[in-house]
């Protein structure tokens, strides 16, 4: 499908012809030490060689967007992978410095930088991240019990974790997310919330806890296909750690303000909140996802087809036309994901109709058993909700 030049040389419009807020920047770090067993991201092994490759056709890909785009101003830039903190300091300034030379970087604004502990470990390399504006960090703990690490094929310890963490605080750090995953192969709802009291003891500013999805290709998804038992925990404890685990962080002052984050007051992701909020991002990389206006396109994810297509200059040319029904669809499954919720004027302004009419039987038996409420012109999930938020999510807007 081909791109108009106006779509490229006209300002960005979103899709409803409100003009967009500062744009989303993400970059795609295609690079890791070695797969995780529960990963479905695309990654491949760090070599020299690819990852020159990939820095120079990065770069291109940088200097095209600003020149379609004009230098737009961006609010947020979000290193994430993939592990960016392999990416020595040398070539993050490069990077860096085109990413100003070609977009308008707003004041305050924020840039993080996805670390692990098996590569980001020194206080020097802090330094330099800060040196260069970067002044978020998002470590990849996953779990701070050296058994579970194990399990899930991480290259770094519990111990290394903690080190990191300590590392960037004393370069000067002052936002810090720490990521986690619960329900793990014999995990039992008490092991988590040890996991947790360990982590607030570090007083992270952000935490995000996602639970163990098993993806097929990946090496849990392949045992799974095999017959092996996982040990995955029973529904009942699944249920217990989600519930629990919050009410702990709530208690400790994190407020769960999506149904895998939470920030202590004035640390939410800005650039995560920006597309709950559906705001426009250009995702750059290897099989980055971008969404500008109303089209969506996805960049190809081997580095070879990415390259050519940069050096073509036909990189988001293939893009799929979001329409309202498409939106809606967005809107509803991503607002409802937050602790703020879905605006209900917001859906009628979309689609001309009133979501609670349209679903009433299903909103009011959701309502009676403790999954939903309504507010001030909002329908939000309780915590219940969140617990069974795919089946709640897909009811709502496929059926
Ligand atoms: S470090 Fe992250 S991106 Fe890389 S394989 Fe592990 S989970 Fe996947």
């Amino acid at each position: 499908m081909g791109l108009s030049p106006a779509f490229f040389s006209t300002p960005l419009l979103r899709g409803d012809g409100r003009e967009a807020r500062n744009l989303l920047v993400y970059i795609h770090v295609p690079f890791c030490r070695r797969k995780c067993n529960y990963c479905a991201f695309h990654s491949q092994p760090f070599d020299d060689v690819h990852f020159a490759w990939y820095m120079k056709t990065l770069m291109a890909e940088i200097d095209l967007w600003g020149r379609r785009l004009k230098s737009p101003r961006i609010g947020t830039v979000y290193f994430g992978g993939g592990t960016p903190s392999l990416i020595p300091p040398f070539q993050l300034q490069l990077i860096m410095d085109a990413l100003r030379r070609n977009f308008t970087f707003t004041s305050g604004m924020e840039i993080t930088l996805e670390a692990n502990p098996d590569s980001a470990n020194d206080k020097a390399y802090f330094q330099h991240l800060l040196s260069m504006g970067i002044n978020r960090l998002s470590i990849g703990f996953q779990s701070l019990d050296d058994r579970n690490l194990e399990t899930l094929g991480r290259p770094h310890s519990a111990r290394q974790a903690a080190e990191t963490f300590y590392m960037a605080r004393e370069a000067g750090f002052g936002n810090i997310s720490v990521d986690l995953i619960w329900g793990l192969p014999r995990q039992k709802p008490k092991d988590w919330n040890n996991e947790l009291k360990a982590v607030v003891k570090l007083k992270p500013e952000h935490v995000s806890c996602y639970g163990l999805s098993i993806e097929p290709g990946t090496v849990f998804g392949k045992r799974a296909d095999e017959g092996v038992d996982l040990e995955i925990p029973s529904d009942d404890d699944q249920a217990r750690m989600f519930i629990y685990g919050a009410e702990f962080l709530e208690a400790y002052g994190y407020i769960q303000y999506e149904i895998s984050n939470f920030a202590r007051m004035g640390f939410i992701s800005r650039h995560n909140q920006g597309y709950w909020d559906r705001m426009d991002y250009l995702g750059l990389g290897p099989s980055a996802v971008s969404t500008l206006g109303s089209r969506r396109f996805t960049n190809p994810s081997y580095l070879d087809e990415y390259d050519a297509a940069v050096r073509g200059g036909y990189i988001g040319e293939d893009f799929e036309e979001l329409t309202d029904e498409i939106r809606a669809q967005e809107l509803v499954m991503l607002t409802l994901r937050t602790s703020k919720g879905l605006k209900l004027s917001d859906y009628r302004e979309l689609t001309g109709k009133e979501l609670v009419k349209e679903k009433n039987a299903l909103i009011n038996a959701l309502y009676r058993n403790g999954l939903i409420r309504m507010s001030g012109g909002f329908l939000r999930l309780t915590k219940n909700g969140m617990l069974v938020s795919n089946s709640i999510l897909q009811s709502l807007v496929f059926d």
